[in-house]
């Protein structure tokens, strides 16, 4: 079975709304086993809506619309639809009284214009909106089906998980099931990644592998489709041993799991506390450790020691060594971790100091040089970086980087 979706508004086509109704579709399909073909997105105009929905019931099964369904004269999607399939807009009485009762007991008089919501093409089924006015369509055209959701994502939603899926699933059976895992590596570049994965990503479908890079993260995603849920997942279970076998410790968690929550969840395993001192990076890395529940186990104290000064009356960096060596080097790097190590009693400390630029570079020491050090019990570790990319960019690779340190080493 082929689907497409095609999205309406010309608020998509300028850029001022992001098309998430049409992601959201997309990963619902994928769940209900259906194949997406097309996505389309198209302004506010009649014909050209009628012009792709001719293209689209030649090529698709199921055709899913989103947007235009609204009062005002710029929502044409019910008139489109119903000159394609030469249709009259007929009165629908329950979706009247729908659109009256959501309005009173609001505490508005139902203005005149939302009449138009309740015509809707002959011998359409009608998916009753809970949350706004504009009804959810269902439309059996020549052995294939329109569907009409309204634009806001609010409203959509819904719609689409009690009436669509029920519809889609009653007249189709459960169909295939299609499964996704994602591994997720740190630290390597991925250009590597896919080097060390080249064969699997060439796999062809029902299972497949795709690689998506982050900033110093690369995902790569297995999705399977079979005739069954058991099915699906030993295939991806097949594939997923040869990707851990090969990227071994730079895998550092699955699915919906972070790099946070994995060092997280590392520290309260082995009862560890943890400090932070960070310069470049202005609290990211102490807003991404207390970002995983729980957190408290472990995250005792973030300073940010920005001014040199601080850095020497606050974290114990002596004043010599800034002075031979500068804020960004190994050496304060160091010192600001043992120094925050042994002010706040904790087992573990990172500290990172860097140029983030734009501003500040010199050629011995350039934009996106960072130090990141490491002191506990019985290690002591400073790393020197370059990255690249902006101000914000390079914050956050530091993060990265900071936090793959502590996942490596506790
Ligand atoms: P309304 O009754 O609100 O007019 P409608 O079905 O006519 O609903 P539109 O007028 O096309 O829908 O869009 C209404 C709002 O819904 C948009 O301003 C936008 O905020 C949101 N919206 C519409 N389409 C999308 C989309 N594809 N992705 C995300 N949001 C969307
Ligand atoms: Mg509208």
């Amino acid at each position: 079975m082929k689907a497409e979706i095609i999205s309406i508004g010309t608020e998509l086509l300028l850029g001022q709304i992001v098309n998430t109704n049409a992601a959201y579709l997309s990963r619902k399909l994928a769940e209900l086993g259906i194949d997406l073909y097309y996505q389309t997105t198209i302004g506010d105009n009649s014909q050209r809506l009628v012009q792709t929905l001719r293209k689209s019931l030649i090529r698709s099964d199921i055709i899913l619309l989103t947007g235009g369904l609204g009062p005002t004269v710029d929502d044409i999607t019910m008139e489109a639809v119903a000159n394609l399939i030469g249709k009259p807009l007929i009165l629908n009485r329950a979706i009247l009284k729908d659109i009256k009762r959501y309005f009173l007991s609001r505490g508005f008089k139902p203005p005149h214009g939302n009449d138009r919501q309740a015509r809707v093409p002959e011998g359409a089924k009608c998916l009753r909106n809970k949350v706004g006015t504009a009804p959810g369509l269902i439309i059996e055209h020549l052995g294939k089906v329109i569907i009409c959701l309204p634009g806001p994502p609010r409203e959509m939603a819904p719609l689409f998980e009690d009436g669509v899926v029920k519809y889609i699933r009653k007249r189709w059976g459960r169909g295939a099931v299609i499964r996704t895992r994602t591994i997720k590596t740190v630290g390597l570049p991925e250009s590597r990644v896919n080097t060390i994965v080249k064969d699997l990503l060439e796999l062809t479908p029902p299972t497949t592998v795709g690689i998506y890079a982050k900033l110093r993260e690369v995902h790569l995603v297995i999705m399977a489709k079979a005739n069954t849920e058991k099915a699906a997942s030993s295939a991806i279970a097949k594939v997923e041993k040869k990707i851990v076998l090969r990227l071994g410790k730079h895998i550092f968690g699955y699915d919906d799991e972070t790099l946070e929550d994995i060092v997280g969840w590392k520290l309260i395993d082995k009862k560890l506390t943890i400090a932070v001192a960070e310069s470049c990076t202005g609290g990211l890395i102490s807003s991404r450790l207390t970002d995983a529940s729980g957190s408290s186990k472990y995250f005792i104290m973030g300073a940010v020691p920005y001014a040199n000064e601080v850095k020497i009356k606050h974290v114990g960096v002596s004043a010599d060594t800034l002075k031979r060596y500068g804020a960004v080097s190994r050496q304060v790097a160091l010192e600001m971790a043992r120094g925050i190590r042994s002010i706040m009693g904790v087992d573990i400390a990172i500290a990172v100091t860097g140029i983030a630029g734009p501003t500040g570079g010199t050629p011995r020491k350039p934009v996106g040089l960072v130090y990141i050090a490491l002191v506990a019990e019985k290690r002591r570790i400073v790393r020197e970086f370059r990255f690249d990319g902006s101000r914000k960019d390079i914050k956050w690779q530091t993060s990265q980087a900071a936090l793959d340190i502590i996942r490596l080493n506790v």
